[in-house]
Formats: structure tokens, C-alpha cells, sequence
């Protein structure tokens, strides 16, 4: 009689994902193949094959409601069903529906199936546009959603295939047999092992309620607060696996206690022409206060381009030296490493290292650059003095991952732009000394991602932001010429006007001192394409708009030595314009150059064109940046317009994300763990948030997850079981 008792413990989702939809009574082999083909084979799987939609029939009309050309939906039951073949062997199907009150006629053309579908009797949903004929209210191929069940207010609509050949109604019925056989008064109850506190913090249904509320809800506000729980659960799964990598990381490695109170990084703040930003001092604190732990440091600094990264990677890597150890910086390309590199030995100056086998007890800080393009016998000294722990700082590109580079000790590793880099490659610089020891890890980028994605693309990284300028800066001014980018385009008069008084602008500023970029269109298909299409520019400019200047080209496929070259004169202000293709587009820095022109400027991204904005406005003259193109779609009128309205790159990065999803952000890192069925990072932007601190909460009180081992065993649902034990072990 007394069943309850501990043996009758609630459902896991475990076990429902251990349980075949085949034990369902309505599920037999045909329906099991039509499921496995949306990837529903368990009853956890069913469980959480969400509905597309809801038909509010609480918000239903009627037909005779619904004026001409209206677009409504109605729920409807079929009179008549006839269908008539005409000419060219196509098929109109002609269907009678009432709503218990008037009539309708559906016309479907070339779908015969509609016939079969649409049967007297049948009842459906559909959705569309009304017009009147002949006193007759018709609707030609409308939305059909056939719904079953009607007793619900609020009826579901599940993804329906045309893979599953299953009706929304089938798999509302084995949900609905599957919530049956599992909630009371049948079942066992689900479990739900989301601690009390985060239910009450954040005003969530328990799992029960969520999974009951999200299948059939009585209302649609029951739906939404399901669906609030539901979107949780996955954020917050997702932000454990992350919270625990992190943890686990830090509890296995050791790292480097260093002292950040050196006399290097003192002289070195007291060299500064300038003060710190605030942004910049309190990005430094956190860096030193992770320097100076002996959990190793992996941490992202994000930064508009100007926001002054560079110096604080410095500040950093002076840190590691001034307790006897080595720093790296990595980049991206060849440019910007070399850029870096002279930009860094100007920061430093005559800064002195102290070295006890000299006879002064000091000895001048030694960088050195490290590339594919060093000679053989530079390459062979380095490595020495780098192994040897005589050179204190090095940088360079890709060509520090090489095996055969060993140092001393290396504490701190710089790493610019990870966007280009992939984990492997931040792996990879850590194992660079003998021993045990880790370096600490800065990785730096100046493509911002709104926080709460990068708490999910980075979230095994702690993030810092510099979020100020530097003072001094004129800001950019932006305009956008509605013209086609390709000069011989065939534009109408008054694009060809806007143009003709921007070459005219650019020149006027040429006359002041000034210099300038224009970028070439991008080309997709293909890179040589894209080269002609640079040489195109450049001759025209050089001849037409821009006669009588300096004008010189730039592009990926030069020579290095001739790349360097080009760059050289424009940097010592031989050359007035640089027409170039993308390779101006990280890091180059020219301060004496104001304008930028973007030809073609609808094709890039907003991110890229906001990376190629910020090549001016980089001295104290102002600047500006003219885009031009033909926006063919409303998505690239809006990115062109946020261009224009906004040079804060955290603003635009949520731009971005809102016109592009979040697919593209999450990219590489989420492959192979899909548990984001519900949640959006752009639409659940604050849930993201809550998720990650209640995670962090969580974890921080309770290490290893010991007192909440269902969640867990939960967690373990969703990464493999390596994984799973590295993540818990803690
Ligand atoms: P980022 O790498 O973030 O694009 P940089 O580090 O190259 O930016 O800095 C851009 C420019 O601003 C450099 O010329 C740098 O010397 C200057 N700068 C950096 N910090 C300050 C500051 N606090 N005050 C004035 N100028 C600064
Ligand atoms: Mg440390």
C-alpha cells in the first residue's frame, strides 16, 4: 500500500534517455525510423523535441471576421475535397472548409497530396491571406498546421518534416503518452536537480512544471515560464562544463607565483608620455592579481582597436621578466609582428634588466623577433639565447610554435588576435619550458564579442575588457555613400556626385599632409580575382580620381620583401594613398593617416569593416571613414547604418550578433555538444549571465559537485566520459 519510498526515486533524465520511444505504445518500428531521423530515439530525446510554435486559440478567428487581404489564422474543419487535373498535367485542389459559421475556399495548386491530407473531417489550422470572389471567401495556398488535438487552448506545433513523416499531432500524442507514463499520479515524478536556491533566486518552475508547460500549456504565459526553466537548464549545463574545465585546469597545473611590484614595470609606468586609461589600470590589476597567484593565468583582454592593448601585454610580460622569467607575444602575420615588435622596443626604451654576472649588475632588456622570414643564422642565435635565457621578450608569428624553440623559463605568453589562433596553438605555447610549470596566458582581441557570448565561446577564460580610449582622439566620422563600389559601376548621377565630392574631400585632405586608405572590393570567388581587381583600382584611382598623388598598392599576393617595401614608403609618407586589399586590416598603424575609403563596403561584416575603420583615426588629426556600396538587402543596410551611427566595436558586436545569430560565434567550439535545442545567445542574453554566475556560485561552494551529484550525473549526459571525469575530479 505504501509505495513511496526511497526505491521509487524520481526519473533522471538519464534514464529516460536510456529508454527507447519505441516502448511507447504508439511507436512502432515505422514511427521509431520517421523519429530517428529528427534524432529522436530516447524518451529524453522526445522529451526535449520542443514545439516549433503555439496556436493560441484563445487569440483564434472567425472567417467573417477577417477582412480582404488579411492575413489571420482560422481553425477550420473540411466539407469538401475535390481535385481536377488541367492543362500541362497539373493539379488544382479545391477544399470547402467551414468554422462551424461561414465558409471558405482553399485552393492549393500543383500539391495534389493536399487531397489526402485535407480529407472531409479532417480539422486543421490554416493561416493566410483572404480575398473575396464572386461574394465567395477564398485563400489560395495557405499554411496548413494540422493540429489533432483540440482540446487544448493552446495547441503545440512540432517541427513537422517531410525526413520523420510524422504529423505534429503523432509526436504530440507520444509526448503526451510519455508525460503521462512518467509525471504522478502515473509516474514517479521527474527529478529535478537544480538546487532550491536558484529555483527561488530566479523565480524558476521545477522541471516537472517546465516539461508539462512546455508541451501543454494552458496558457501561453505557462508556455513562456516553461520555457524561461528550459533555456536555463541548457545555458546552465553548458556554463558547469565550462566553470568545471576551468576549475579542473587550475587545480592540475601550477604556475608561476610572479611579482608584479618589480622595478621594470615601475620605470616602466613612470617612461609613459601618458597616464593610464582608468580601463587600462584596472585591466592591469587584474592580470597582476592573476600574475601573482599560482594558478596560471588564462585570461581574455578584449579591446576595441585603439584601446591601448598593447601596453598593458606589456606591462604583463615585464611582470615575468622582472622575476628572472621570459615573456612571448604571438601574432597573427608577419606585419603585425613586426609592427609589434618595433612598437614594443619603442615602449621599452633603454629599460635595464638586472643581471648579476655583468659588472654593473645590469644589462639592457633584450627583444628579439622570431618569423619564418628570420635568417638561418639570426634563427640559430636566437634559439641559444632564448634557451639560454638572454633574450627576455620575444615576438613573432606562428614560427614560436616550433619545437625547436625552448626557453629558459617562460612565465608569461602574449597571444594577439585569437580569433586566428585555435586551442591547440594557446596548448602548444604553454609547453615551452622544461618542468612542470605553466606560463600564465593573456590572449588579446580586438574583435570584440558581446560578454555573454564570450562567456560561452571563452568560457574556460576569464574576460577582461577595455572599455575607454585613450584620451586625445578625434573620434572617426563615418558616411556612406549610396554608390556602387566598382568605380566604372554605371552609377546614376547622383551617386556619381557623391563620389565625385568624396575624391574630392580625400583630395582636399592629401593637400593638408594627410594620407589615406582605400580598401578594394572583396572578392569571394577567388583571390587572384581579387588581386586583379586591386590592380583595376589602383590604375583607375592613380589616373582619374586620384592623379597627380602618390598612390600605392598593396595586396596578398606581393612579394614579402615588396609588401614591406610599399608599406615602408607609407609609412614614411613617400606614398599619399595606399590602395589595398584586407591585409591593411589588423594592426597596421599609421597615425598621419585619416581617411579611409571602402569600396564595395556592403560586402564585408561589420566586424571587419569596424577592424578596417580602425586603421585611422589612430593620431590627433580627425578622421574619416567612408563606406561605399549599395546595401542590396535589408541585413546590409543595417550593417552599414550601425557603421555609421556607432564606433563603439561592444556595440556593434552586438549588432552583429542580432543580424547573424549566433551560429557563426559559436563556430568550432560547439561542435559535438548540441544541448542548445531552446536557448539563444542572442535572445537570452541576461539568462546567459544568470546561468554563468549561478554556475560559478555553485561550483565555488561545492567544488567536485559532491552534495549535487545528480547534476552531475546530468552534465554527464551531455560530454563524454573523458570529460566528464577530468570535470569532476576536482
Ligand atoms: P590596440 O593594440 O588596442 O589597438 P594600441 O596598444 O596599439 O591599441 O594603442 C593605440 C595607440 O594609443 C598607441 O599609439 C599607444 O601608444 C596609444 N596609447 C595607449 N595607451 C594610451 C594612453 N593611456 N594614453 C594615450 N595614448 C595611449
Ligand atoms: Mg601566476
Amino acid at each position: 500500500m505504501i509505495e513511496v519510498s526511497a526505491s521509487r526515486s524520481r526519473i533522471t533524465l538519464a534514464e529516460l534517455d536510456a529508454i527507447s520511444v519505441e516502448k511507447l505504445t504508439g511507436v512502432g518500428e515505422k514511427k521509431a525510423k520517421g523519429l530517428a531521423k529528427v534524432e529522436v530515439r530516447s524518451l529524453f530525446d522526445l522529451l526535449t523535441f520542443y514545439p516549433r510554435r503555439y496556436l493560441d486559440r484563445t487569440k483564434e478567428r472567425r472567417i467573417a471576421e477577417m477582412d480582404e487581404n488579411e492575413e489571420a489564422s482560422v481553425l477550420v474543419t473540411v466539407t469538401k475535397s475535390t481535385s481536377r487535373r488541367i492543362r500541362g498535367g497539373k493539379v488544382i485542389v479545391n477544399i470547402t472548409v467551414t468554422d462551424g459559421h461561414s465558409d471558405l475556399a482553399l485552393t492549393f495548386f500543383n500539391q495534389a497530396w493536399r487531397e489526402r491530407q485535407l480529407g472531409v473531417g479532417r480539422e486543421a489550422m490554416i493561416f493566410g491571406k483572404i480575398k473575396y470572389f464572386r461574394g465567395q471567401r477564398q485563400m489560395a495556398n495557405p499554411v496548413v498546421d494540422l493540429v489533432g488535438d483540440k482540446t487544448g487552448k493552446i495547441i503545440p506545433v512540432y517541427p513537422q518534416s517531410e525526413k520523420s513523416k510524422l504529423h505534429s499531432w503523432d509526436i504530440a500524442g507520444f509526448i503526451a503518452e510519455t508525460l503521462r507514463r512518467t509525471l504522478p499520479p502515473k509516474g514517479r515524478g521527474l527529478a529535478d536537480p537544480l538546487p532550491m536556491w536558484i529555483l527561488d533566486e530566479y523565480d524558476f518552475v521545477d522541471r516537472e512544471a517546465a516539461l508539462r508547460g512546455i508541451h501543454t500549456p494552458d496558457s501561453m504565459a505557462e508556455a513562456m515560464a516553461a520555457r524561461r526553466r528550459l533555456v536555463f537548464d541548457e545555458l546552465f549545463r553548458m556554463q558547469l562544463a565550462l566553470v568545471l574545465r576551468k576549475r579542473a585546469l587550475e587545480a592540475t597545473e601550477v604556475g608561476l607565483e610572479h611579482r608584479t611590484d618589480g622595478p621594470l614595470v615601475a620605470r616602466f609606468r613612470q617612461s609613459l608620455p601618458f597616464a593610464l586609461t582608468g580601463a587600462q589600470s584596472r585591466v592591469i590589476d587584474e592580470i597582476f592579481s592573476d600574475l601573482a597567484r599560482s594558478i596560471p593565468m588564462h585570461r581574455l583582454l578584449q579591446g576595441d582597436v585603439g584601446s591601448g592593448k598593447t601596453l598593458v601585454a606589456v606591462a604583463a610580460m615585464l611582470a615575468a621578466v622582472d622575476g628572472g622569467h621570459q615573456a612571448a607575444l604571438m601574432a597573427p602575420t608577419e606585419v603585425l609582428a613586426e609592427q609589434h615588435y618595433s612598437g614594443i622596443r619603442a615602449l621599452l626604451g633603454d629599460l635595464q634588466v638586472s643581471d648579476p654576472s655583468t659588472l654593473l649588475g645590469e644589462r639592457p632588456l633584450k627583444v628579439e623577433m622570431l618569423s619564418n622570414r628570420t635568417s638561418t643564422a639570426d634563427r640559430r642565435r636566437i634559439l641559444g639565447e632564448v634557451l639560454l635565457g638572454q633574450i627576455d621578450i620575444v615576438i613573432g608569428t606562428h614560427a614560436l610554435i616550433e619545437p625547436t624553440l625552448m626557453f629558459d623559463s617562460l612565465g608569461v605568453v602574449v597571444i594577439d588576435e585569437q580569433h586566428r589562433f585555435g586551442v591547440e596553438q594557446r596548448a602548444a605555447l604553454r609547453d615551452k619550458t622544461d618542468g612542470e610549470v605553466v606560463p600564465d596566458v593573456l590572449v588579446m582581441t580586438a574583435t570584440p564579442i558581446p560578454r555573454t557570448a564570450a562567456m560561452t565561446v571563452y568560457g574556460d577564460l576569464d574576460v577582461s575588457v577595455l572599455d575607454e580610449m585613450p584620451p586625445g582622439r578625434t573620434p572617426i566620422v563615418t558616411r556612406w555613400v549610396r554608390a556602387s563600389g566598382s568605380l566604372d559601376g554605371g552609377e546614376g548621377a547622383t551617386a556619381s556626385l557623391d563620389l565625385e565630392a568624396m575624391w574630392a574631400e580625400v583630395r582636399l585632405e592629401i593637400a593638408a599632409g594627410r594620407q589615406a586608405y582605400v580598401v578594394c572590393p572583396l572578392i569571394d570567388e577567388s583571390h587572384k580575382l581579387e588581386v586583379a581587381s586591386a590592380e583595376e583600382t589602383y590604375d583607375r584611382l592613380r589616373n582619374v580620381e586620384l592623379s597627380g598623388l602618390a598612390v600605392g598598392l598593396l595586396h596578398g599576393r606581393m612579394q614579402p620583401s615588396d609588401k614591406d617595401q610599399t608599406m615602408g614608403r607609407f609609412r614614411d609618407g613617400h606614398l599619399d594613398v595606399l590602395v589595398a586589399t584586407t591585409v591593411i586590416e589588423v594592426g597596421v598603424d599609421v597615425p598621419n593617416s585619416t581617411v579611409m575609403v571602402i569600396l564595395d563596403a556592403d560586402r564585408f561584416g561589420i566586424a571587419q569593416l569596424h577592424q578596417l575603420r580602425g586603421r585611422v583615426g589612430r593620431g590627433a588629426y580627425a578622421s574619416t571613414c567612408w563606406l561605399v556600396g549599395e546595401a542590396a538587402t535589408p541585413d546590409g543596410e543595417s550593417r552599414l547604418e550601425a557603421l555609421v551611427a556607432s564606433t563603439d566595436g561592444f556595440e556593434l558586436a552586438e549588432v552583429d550578433l542580432d543580424l547573424r545569430g549566433e551560429g557563426t560565434i559559436l563556430g568550432e567550439r560547439q561542435k559535438g555538444r548540441n544541448d542548445l535545442k531552446l536557448a539563444s545567445l542572442r535572445r537570452d542574453r541576461k539568462m546567459v549571465a544568470n546561468a554563468r554566475r549561478a554556475a560559478i556560485e555553485l561550483i565555488d561552494s561545492d567544488p567536485g559537485l559532491a552534495t549535487n551529484q545528480s547534476l552531475a550525473s546530468e552534465l554527464g549526459l551531455f560530454v563524454d566520459e573523458a570529460e566528464a571525469e577530468f570535470l569532476m575530479k576536482g
